[in-house]
């Protein structure tokens, strides 16, 4: 199975994307984590992604698309793949479309997490805060701040996606807003329908 999340950050990709790795036994392909570890082992990708990240801006699209194929070439995605956080723009979304055609591999699903953006705001607000309370240690881009600027950043280049997927009749929107099993069982309704409409 391969699938992409889509939603904005602090809708929930990442938890959801774990769940369904555990239950789907595949791969989950994380471009924020990548491009984290890039930075952390202060590779070429990493020095070029660093500011950009902390700035909550986008890394350019032919950097991403090329740890994508990369990684998407390995022997271990074969058995499928949640993308998370990929693709973030419309060039991105039309790459994959090309990488995937040249494996002779097509999508299965896009899930679309929606959530209400002022009470995610609010949401990842208060869950900044307590863990600050906590002393937990935070991402760089963590703040409310860089926040409001990621949430820009996917309005302005990342919604585009809903209609392109939509547009290809594999968009499956689900409601990110209801509790954490509740979003899974809701994905893995909506996988099963799409497997029952084939
Ligand atoms: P995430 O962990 O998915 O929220 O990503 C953290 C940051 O990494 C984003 O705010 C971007 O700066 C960068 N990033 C991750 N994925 C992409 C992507 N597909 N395209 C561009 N930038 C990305």
């Amino acid at each position: 199975m391969r699938l992409i999340l889509l939603g904005p950050p602090g809708a929930g990709k990442g938890t959801q994307a774990e769940r369904l790795v555990a239950k789907y036994g595949i791969l989950q392909l994380s471009t924020g984590d990548m491009l984290r570890a890039a930075v952390k082992a202060g590779t070429p990708v990493g020095r070029q992604a660093q500011e950009i990240m902390a700035s909550g801006g986008l890394v350019p699209d032919a950097i991403v698309v090329s740890i994508v194929a990369d990684r998407i070439s390995q022997a271990d995605a074969r058995k499928g793949f949640i993308l998370d956080g990929f693709p973030r723009t419309v060039p991105q979304a039309a790459s994959l479309d090309q990488m995937l055609q040249e494996h002779g591999l097509s999508l299965d699903a896009v899930i679309e997490l929606r959530v209400d953006e002022s009470a995610l705001l609010r949401r990842i607000e208060s869950r900044i805060a307590a863990m600050k309370a906590r002393g937990e240690t935070l991402r760089e881009d963590d703040s409310p701040e860089v926040l409001h600027k990621r949430l820009a950043a996917y309005r302005a280049q990342t919604a585009p996606l809903v209609d392109y997927y939509a547009r290809k009749g594999i968009l499956r929107p689900v409601d990110g807003m209801v509790d954490i099993p509740a979003v899974t069982a809701a994905i893995e309704q909506a996988l099963t329908e799409h497997a029952r409409a084939w």
